[in-house]
């Protein structure tokens, strides 16, 4: 982190910019100085990319002033901010794939040699941006043969060619491995080095600490404050980034748990779960810890029908006896994993296809939508789950990730799930969005619905569950309720170091 203070470079004074139902920016302020890495941090939605693509001039802004080096400009177009040397590395990358290193980072103005292009030039040149970056591929390498990480390398050399002062940076983190991270911040510290601005975005606080030498936070569209990376701590961050200390994150949780709903009565499964019981109720959160080998997943998996096995199942009384998971989502079982991209949201198209796409055949009559039903079910998902949407026509790859998620569990709802499993419900989610799909989990039990909680995060377990099942070696070892569990507790029973005899049951 150097903390040498360059001169101005420009600064961004009192934006606004609002888009069909939402005031996606209103007051943002933004000043970023020569050599300085400036982080953008907010949770989805905050208005991070909006405030960027106004600088780089794929939006207009509605209200407010730049100013570059101390004079108001007009960026009225991607030109404007070329001509200034603003450059933008966005999440989708704008290589031409079929192309080499050195086109790529040439393209659209190669140097001539009298009517010829001249491509010692563009070798040589692309060579040694490379080289100043630290790379070590070779300038003839075809780009569509390159990593993520060495292609995001490549629209860095891009930008660098083209005489860049800022070098925005839209969550670059977001496709790189650990590995390839620690190379894009030796990289990121090489431009400051150059006297290059960098903004630099991400939701991830512990690359903000890494990086940056000032941080501007957004909130809901709104500019909250701008702060020396050194004065401040992850908790303050976290708290001007969500409005609320950490510890507020969970909702106030009253079990007043109702019927129950599933019943699981000496369940194995060849491998990994031995004689399980429980009982979920209506209203109810069941936390599952545990260490991975546990048995965990191969247990919800058992329950949502994808592994044949032995022992009883019953679903409000009934039995319960799943052949496949297309039987168990028959039933009002869901099982909701950490892959999200799995879930089969589909990004491009709206709300409403997003919802009801499951249930189309109880929407349809004699084969035809009805479209009036359709709208309805919709309207009523929209507002029982609070989803923030202009519409039920909006496309949902512009919402936020929270949002996305509660798309997700409407359209299990629409199709009457009333058992819902969540395998790990908030991995990889920033921690405000995290506290909002907490609200929904208490949400839907608040509607009936009973859910069944894995979670490798203690503090997850304890601020959500109603009671922790303990799973060791494909057992439940020990039941806990919300009162007296804790993460000694947890932990001692999960790796069986727990005081001797102690146990609620025994395995072998
Ligand atoms: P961030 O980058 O911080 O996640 P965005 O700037 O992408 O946030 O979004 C801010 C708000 O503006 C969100 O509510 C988002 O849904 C909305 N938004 C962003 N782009 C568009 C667009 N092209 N059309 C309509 N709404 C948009
Ligand atoms: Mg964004």
């Amino acid at each position: 982190m150097s903390s040498s203070p360059g001169k101005i470079l420009f600064e961004m004074k009192g934006i606004g910019k609002s888009f069909p139902g939402v005031k996606a920016l209103q007051g943002v302020n933004l000043t970023v100085r020569e050599g300085q890495v400036h982080a953008l941090l907010g949770e989805n939605g905050a208005g991070k990319s909006t405030l960027i693509k106004i600088l780089s001039g794929a939006y207009s802004k509605d209200e407010g002033q730049i100013f570059f080096e101390g004079k108001p400009v007009d960026i009225r177009g991607p030109q404007d901010a070329q001509a200034l040397g603003i450059s933008t590395i966005y999440q989708e990358f704008n290589l031409a794939r079929n192309l080499t290193v050195a086109e790529n980072i040439f393209l659209g103005h190669l140097p001539r040699k009298g009517l010829a292009v001249d491509w010692a030039l563009v070798k040589q040149r692309s060579r040694e941006i490379l080289d100043s970056l630290g790379v070590t591929f070779s300038v003839d390498t075809l780009t569509s043969t390159l990593s993520v990480a060495e292609q995001q390398l490549v629209e860095i050399a891009k930008s660098l060619n083209r005489k860049t002062r800022i070098l925005i940076m839209d969550e670059p983190s977001a496709v790189l491995g650990e590995k390839d991270l620690e190379k894009l911040f030796d990289v990121v510290r090489s431009l400051q080095a150059q006297g290059i601005g960098v903004i630099y975005i991400s939701h991830r606080l512990k690359e903000i600490f890494e990086l940056a030498d000032e941080v501007t936070v957004l909130k809901d569209g709104r500019y909250i404050d701008t702060r020396k990376v050194a004065d401040v701590t992850m908790d303050d961050l976290i708290k001007l980034m969500i409005g609320r200390e950490l510890k507020d994150v969970y909702p106030q949780r009253s079990a007043a748990p109702g019927e129950v709903l599933l019943e699981v009565d000496h369940v194995s499964r060849t491998k990994l779960v031995h004689d399980v019981s429980f009982k979920l109720h209506a209203g109810e959160i069941v936390g599952f810890a545990g260490i991975t080998g546990s048995g965990r997943t191969e247990l919800v998996r058992t329950i949502f029908g994808a592994d044949p096995y032995t022992g009883e199942m019953r679903i409000l009384g009934q039995p319960y006896k799943p052949r496949s998971p297309a039987d168990a989502i028959h039933h009002g079982v869901a099982l909701v994993t950490e892959d999200r991209k799995a879930q089969g949201l589909f990004l491009k198209l709206n709300v409403t296809i997003n919802t009801t796409i499951s249930g189309l055949k109880q929407l349809c009559r004699s084969g035809v939508i009805q479209l009036s039903r359709e709208l309805a079910l919709v309207q009523k998902m929209i507002k029982d789950l609070s989803i923030k949407t202009p519409g039920p026509n909006f496309i949902v790859v512009n919402m936020s990730g929270g949002n996305q998620q509660k798309v997700v569990l409407a359209r299990w709802l629409s199709i009457g799930t009333r058992i819902f499993i969540l395998d790990e419900p908030t991995r990889g989610i920033d921690v405000g969005s995290k506290s909002e799909i907490y609200q929904i989990m208490h949400d839907l039990t608040k509607k009936g619905v009973g859910i069944i909680m894995i979670s490798s995060e203690l503090p997850e377990v304890l601020g959500m569950s109603d009671r922790i099942m303990v799973m060791r070696q494909g057992t439940i070892v020990k039941e806990l309720s919300r009162a007296e569990a804790n993460e000694e507790a947890i932990m001692s029973y999960a790796v069986g170091s727990e005081a001797g005899g102690a146990l609620g049951h025994t395995n072998n």
